[in-house]
């Protein structure tokens, strides 16, 4: 077997049970080394006395960032870290939607009034020049006068 070959069984063995790379642990090694690289950056203008400060807490927090994704794909706890991805990726869609609905408000905002329901704070829309009607929230039926 070439040293090569012992390399690769010996962490593959190593490896064996441990969680590896997710998601999250890709988002983390990429945040924590950006989190870095400003730092540094940061850290080696000169003039205003509060930037090293600001430096070394943006290094530390990509430093932690690097620590913590290590730390989970060599963790043996699987399931925590398989929920704590889940968690992560669910966090990831909702923004992801969040943004893709605030872009259709901007889009259409010509042609619609969006308001808020009061009660359940859900985003619904009247069309423009509706005049002042009840609406009834079509999540929490909670009716109210609102003006289109
Ligand atoms: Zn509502």
């Amino acid at each position: 077997m070439s040293l090569w070959q012992r390399i690769k069984q010996g962490f593959r063995s190593f490896m064996s049970g441990r969680y590896g790379a997710d998601k999250l642990g890709m988002a983390l090694l990429w945040s924590g080394l950006g989190f870095y690289l400003v730092g540094s950056i940061i850290g080696s203008i000169q003039g205003a006395a509060v930037l090293p400060f600001m430096g070394s807490l943006f290094t530390l927090v990509g430093f932690a960032a690097y620590v913590y994704a290590i730390y989970r794909m060599f963790s043996r706890n699987v399931d925590k870290r398989r929920e704590e991805n889940r968690r992560y990726e669910n966090k990831l869609t909702r923004t992801k939607t969040k943004r893709k609905q605030a872009m259709m408000r901007h889009k259409n905002r010509k042609q619609y009034k969006y308001f808020k329901c009061p009660n359940c704070h859900s985003w619904l829309r009247l069309p423009r020049g509706t005049g002042v009607v009840t609406v009834t929230c079509s999540k929490c039926h909670n009716s109210f006068t609102q003006k289109g």
